[in-house]
């Protein structure tokens, strides 16, 4: 049981001339165990603030996060950041072998994630050898090596070219409902978290607070397909909700 409950969560960065600037406002969101959530947002709006909270990457000024089980409030927690962050004096194998406390077995987990990624018979190469979307490959397998409760994700597939982004975005599908893991999922792209998402928490403008929760596997059932016309129409009612002009749909 991985599930995560934040209540009340605010965040101000502190301003160079004095003052602060309030990027996160009494945000407050419930995600289940094993659910894909994407959190969809102007550029600027706060995700990464929230993402890192939830990841225990930074800390609120107020408000409460739990993730994991409710007794024990324990899991274990993965992030896939927008940029590879492989370690570029190390192999890809060494770069896998860095996030493991045992080396005994290491060996064959690597190579089974390797392959699950599509890059088997690359642990011996370097980051500065693979395109950008083989290193992302490579931080998607440092992710799930340690088999995570829950998979923080922070637009992982921005800087891609498009047809390697829906062809990660996939396989990510198929990782997750294989592993059973809780998702959350950082994107500016409507469509993207319309494809994605079993809910999308969509956010206002800075600073952040979660104006609106669109339940996504009601209007699009999976296996979906990306061709699906029926993501145009949950991007669209999205992005209406982004510019501030529809009622929605509240979850
Ligand atoms: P997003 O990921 O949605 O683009 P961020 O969470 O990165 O947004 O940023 C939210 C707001 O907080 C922005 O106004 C940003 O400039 C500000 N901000 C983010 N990180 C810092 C920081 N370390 N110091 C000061 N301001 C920050
Ligand atoms: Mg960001």
């Amino acid at each position: 049981m991985a599930d995560i409950h934040v209540s009340g969560l605010s965040k101000a960065y502190p301003l160079a001339r004095g003052g602060e600037r309030l990027a996160l406002e009494d945000v407050d969101l419930r995600i289940d165990s094993g659910e894909f959530v994407c959190l969809l947002g102007p550029s600027g709006c706060g995700k990464t603030t929230l993402l890192n909270i939830l990841a225990g990457l930074d800390r609120p000024d107020a408000g409460s996060v739990r993730v994991g089980d409710p007794d024990t409030a324990t899991a274990v927690t993965s992030y896939v950041f927008q940029e590879p962050r492989l370690l570029p004096w190390k192999s890809v194998r060494a770069n896998l072998r860095f996030v493991l406390d045992r080396a005994d077995g290491a060996d064959e987990r690597i190579d089974y994630w390797l392959e699950r990624v599509g890059l088997a018979g690359r642990g011996n190469d370097y980051p500065r050898q693979l395109s950008i979307g083989q290193r992302q490959r490579v931080a998607v397998a440092r992710a799930l090596l340690i088999e995570p409760d829950v998979l923080f994700m922070d637009e992982p597939f921005s800087a891609l070219d498009e047809l390697t982004a829906s062809r990660m975005r996939e396989e990510l599908l198929g990782l997750w409902q294989e592993l059973g893991c809780t998702v959350v999922f950082v994107t500016h792209n409507p469509m993207e978290a319309a494809f994605l998402a079993d809910r999308i928490a969509i956010m206002s403008p800075g600073p952040g607070r979660i104006v609106r929760e669109y339940r996504v596997s009601e209007a699009l059932p999976r296996p979906r397909d990306a061709d699906d016309a029926r993501l145009w129409e949950v991007s669209r009612n999205v992005v209406s909700v982004l510019k501030g002009r529809s009622s929605g749909q509240r979850a």
